[in-house]
């Protein structure tokens, strides 16, 4: 899978680095989303698909095909 984020877009509500940590957090200034990896592994895809649902910005997107 493979994760973009659009930071324009995100207001920091945090849902994904409470969901998936290991790949999301916030940025310490301001609060919006930063990827700690852009292709993490298949082992946290549940919570990578979660995360993208509960983002009240749709900010995340996910390609799971890609590799
Ligand atoms: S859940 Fe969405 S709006 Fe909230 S910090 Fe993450 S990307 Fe930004």
């Amino acid at each position: 899978m493979k994760i973009t984020v659009d930071r324009d877009r995100c207001v920091g509500a945090g849902m994904c680095a409470v969901t998936a940590g290991e790949v999301f957090e916030q940025h310490e200034e301001d609060g919006r989303v930063v990827l700690r990896m852009t292709a993490p592994p298949e082992q946290w895809a549940d919570e990578v698909e979660e995360a993208e649902h509960l983002c009240p910005s749709r900010a995340i997107t996910v390609d799971p095909a890609a590799r």
